[in-house]
């Protein structure tokens, strides 16, 4: 009596089959990445376009210490921020806000322009063996569009921070969606603690495809967003965790500026 059904289930299977196998050369050229299971920072070195996740040896982020950091004397950067309409996109892998031209950050004669910032929750780079509960990344280009300089800033929780008020009360859920809140405004100097002494280190992007060759500058000391604006970026669906683990230095040298 279930012979039929036997059947049925092997040609079910057989189909699936077939188009599992027809779909295995589209898996080698996979561009999907993220944070968890089969597509988690481990993977990404499989990734198309992903190798340096895996094979780089200046990757980012990395374990912070004040002790362990030579201090140095580093330039340090200048900022030169403006305003810009808030615009924000989720893309899937965190809320990005991408800024109005003019913005730019110098180091010595050279000039960067910022693109964007974005969020990750928990922070990617720790401090003296510390996650924070989130940590922005102020990204910096060159002429050609290339991404050279990242200020990062750790954020613990305390005061409302009010310059991402309106921003943080209408961030972009989904996947695909954006968000530019009617007259909002933001300078991202408001990002920036009072005190700039920062750790300064050659490093990498921290998402594929994992380009190094950047300089980092991730700030000593934290600003602050409330629990509430907080708990606003942690309840986004998909995007908690969204921190790669800390890479290996591999000897690279970490400065520490104290002099502000
Ligand atoms: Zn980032």
């Amino acid at each position: 009596m279930s012979h039929p059904r036997t059947l049925s289930v092997r040609a079910l299977r057989s189909a699936l089959l077939s188009s599992v196998l027809l779909a295995a050369p589209a898996l080698a050229e996979e561009t999907h990445w993220g944070y968890a299971q089969t597509v988690d920072p481990e993977h990404w070195g499989e990734v198309a376009g992903g190798a340096l996740c895996s094979t780089g040896v200046q990757q980012s982020p990395v374990a912070l210490s004040t002790s362990g950091a030579t201090h140095t004397n580093v330039q340090a950067p200048s900022f030169h921020y403006g305003t810009s309409q808030v615009r924000m996109v989720n893309n899937g892998h965190t809320v990005q806000f991408n800024y109005d031209v003019g913005s730019t950050l110098r180091l010595g004669n050279q000039e960067y322009k910022l693109a964007q910032f974005h969020f990750h929750t928990p922070s990617e780079h720790t401090q003296n063996g510390v996650h924070y509960p989130l940590e922005v990344h102020l990204v910096h280009t060159d002429a050609a569009g290339t991404p050279r300089v990242v200020v990062g800033v750790l954020i613990e929780e305390g005061l409302v921070n009010a310059a991402l008020f309106t921003a943080f009360r209408h961030l972009p859920r989904h996947e695909g969606e954006t968000s530019t809140p009617l007259g909002a405004l933001i300078n991202a100097s408001a990002l920036l603690p009072f005190n700039r002494a920062f750790f300064h280190y050659a490093g990498s992007l921290t998402t594929p495809p994992c380009s190094e060759g950047l300089q980092w500058f991730v700030m000593k000391n934290p600003i602050h967003l409330s629990d509430s604006q907080i708990a606003a970026f942690e309840r986004l669906p998909h995007l908690n965790p969204n921190n790669r683990p800390v890479q290996p230095l591999n000897g690279r040298d970490v400065g520490l500026q104290s002099a502000y």
